[in-house]
């Protein structure tokens, strides 16, 4: 069972996720463990402050180093932890590829900062991998911690009905999915496309794959220059080869 230590200020942002069905079957189905732990918890002055001002001026609060390390070392103490996770906008886009091999640990510890961010120190003496949802700024890192919770909770096995449908979505091999269509087969004046209503399961398969390149030559070229992995090109090559077969 993979466990996520999750540290915040603010755990009752969790709360409707935690209750979602998705994430309730995957705790029920021990999947899956996730811990809330107040920073504030790990504060020692009467006020139980967690931040101070920058060093140097400036607008905001910073996140003090001692909480931090405090609540990351008193879960290390007790529990499997493989990685230290800080969610920082200045972090490695997060991925496909870093949501499945993160999917597979035993353990780690998710930092959501706020204010104008954590002390350095942190980054630098306790934290092991800075992960960014992308390129702007909120306010916290409650929001990021939620996003990469549900995109690792969907691989774990035994949560998400079909496994298929995780295997064959965008960014599993660095390409898009094909358009999905469901019923009327008509609606307005919009028709599905005649193949997928053939039954003829190659031509189904050959016409998703030409969608699924097409998409991300136009959509997303930039996804092309990670073809070159090869792990990755064996699959790709046999989904490109499926997609130019003529009909
Ligand atoms: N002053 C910082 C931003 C602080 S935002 C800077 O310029 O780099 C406050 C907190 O929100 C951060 O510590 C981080 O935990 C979270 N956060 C904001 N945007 C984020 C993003 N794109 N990805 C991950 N975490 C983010």
């Amino acid at each position: 069972m993979l466990c996520a230590h999750v540290i915040t200020l603010f755990s009752e942002v969790f709360e409707s996720f935690l209750a979602h069905p998705l994430l309730v079957k995957a705790t029920d189905n021990k999947a899956i463990s996730i811990a809330l732990h107040n920073l504030r918890d790990f504060a020692h002055d009467n006020h139980r402050s967690v931040d101070d001002m920058p060093f140097g001026g400036g607008p905001g609060m910073v996140l003090m180093p001692g909480p931090l390390f405090e609540a990351v070392e008193s879960i290390t103490k007790d529990h499997d932890v493989d990685r230290v996770i800080l969610m920082t906008p200045q972090g490695e886009l997060l991925n496909q590829r870093t949501v499945l091999s993160l999917s597979k640990l035993p353990g780690f510890v998710v930092i959501c900062g706020r204010y104008e961010g954590v002390d350095e120190r942190v980054r630098e003496h306790l934290v092991t991998d800075e992960l960014s949802i992308g390129d702007y700024v909120l306010a916290g890192g409650e929001l990021p911690a939620m996003v990469l919770l549900e995109s690792i909770v969907r691989l774990l096995p035994g949560v998400v009905g079909c496994a298929e449908s995780t295997f064959d979505e965008s960014h599993s091999f660095a390409m898009l999915e094909y358009p999905q269509y469901t019923r009327p087969s008509k609606f307005r004046a919009w028709k599905v496309p005649k193949v997928l209503l053939s039954g003829d399961h190659q031509r189904i398969e050959r016409w998703r794959a030409r969608q699924s390149l097409l998409r991300t030559l136009t959509k997303r070229p930039d996804l092309v220059a990670g073809w070159q992995n090869v792990r990755e090109s064996q699959e790709i090559y046999e989904r490109l080869s499926k997609a130019l077969n003529n009909d």
